[in-house]
């Protein structure tokens, strides 16, 4: 009898879809927020979905999570205290974790069942959860920002599309918040969807955040598993600019090692196709021209 051809396929608005063929089911289960399965797959390892949207592969997950966690820590003077909304993959924190400055982690996850999953199947990425620096937080990330009094200077959204719980992370009161417990030289990144096909859901996430941050930015990457390819990262700090107040020599400081992310790579997210840039010149800062930065 031959192998069965499993696939598994992700729609995007009913009308693309992304395919990967699956060779066995890892873990599958229901839990209170939404169903979350991890599968083998031939072509990108390990794959974690939440409620059938792809949220991580093993194979190019490392982009992702180097480019939400070494940008914003490449640009902040003294980043101590970090906070992350989502996550619960774990390579957030497992990329926060190779900076000794880095002091302390909160991740406030909603869904325990994830945190497990991931632990239990992906360990490639889950592998810095319980660094010492990293306290875990099993509750609503909308809940926490609303309610905690402890201040950071990083705050990282990374979150599902505004889908469910995570639907109130788009909101401009979360932001609001967000802003507040930010350091006077906060930075806060999230989670900005896809520049082509998700142009009205960013658009209204930028605008929601507008009111709160002196410098608005976005700056995008390449993700393998996100439909369209192209995906991005809203940058909202109090008062730092992502080129001018860039630290080029702090990876190789720090000796942190990266397979997406380095110094040029960090000036060049920054610099937006031109259907970017013209769909949203009324939201973000203009930038310094490229001969006015510090480069590597
Ligand atoms: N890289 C991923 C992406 O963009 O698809 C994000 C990965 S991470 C697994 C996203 C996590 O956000 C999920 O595990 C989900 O449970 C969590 N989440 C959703 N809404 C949340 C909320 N309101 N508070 C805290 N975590 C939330």
């Amino acid at each position: 009898m031959n192998a069965l051809d499993l696939w598994i396929q992700e729609t995007h608005q009913n009308a693309v879809a992304l395919r990967f063929k699956v060779e066995k089911t890892l873990f599958s289960a229901k839990s209170p927020f939404q169903q979350v399965d991890v599968v083998q797959t031939a072509a990108h390892g390990g794959m974690l979905l939440n409620d059938g949207i792809i949220m991580v592969s093993e194979r190019d997950e490392y982009i992702y999570h180097e480019m939400i966690a070494h940008v914003p820590v490449s640009v902040h003077p003294s980043p101590k205290r970090v906070l992350v909304i989502g996550g619960g993959d774990g390579g957030t924190v497992r990329e926060l974790v190779k900076h000794r400055q880095v002091e302390r982690i909160v991740m406030v996850e909603i869904d325990e069942m994830v945190i497990n999953a991931c632990r239990q199947h992906l360990p490639s990425i889950s592998c810095a959860l319980d660094d010492p620096r990293v306290e875990l937080i099993i509750d609503d990330g909308v809940k926490y920002v609303a309610s905690t009094g402890e201040s950071f200077d990083i705050v990282l959204i990374d979150s599902t599309d505004p889908i469910g719980p995570a639907a109130p992370l788009f909101d401009r009161q979360f932001y609001e918040n967000v802003a507040g417990l930010l350091s006077e030289q906060g930075i806060m990144i999230s989670q900005a969807e896809s520049p082509f096909y998700d142009f009205k859901i960013q658009s209204a996430m930028l605008e929601n955040q507008r009111p709160f941050f002196k410098r608005l930015h976005l700056y995008t990457f390449t993700n393998l598993t996100y439909p369209g390819g192209l995906w991005s990262f809203g940058f909202g700090s109090k008062a730092l600019c992502p080129l001018m107040d860039f630290d080029p020599d702090r990876m190789s400081a720090e000796s942190v090692h990266t397979r997406y992310y380095s110094p040029d790579i960090h000036i060049a997210s920054f610099m937006l196709p031109k259907f970017v840039k013209d769909n949203l010149s009324g939201v973000l800062d203009p930038l310094p021209p490229v001969s006015q930065l510090k480069t590597p």
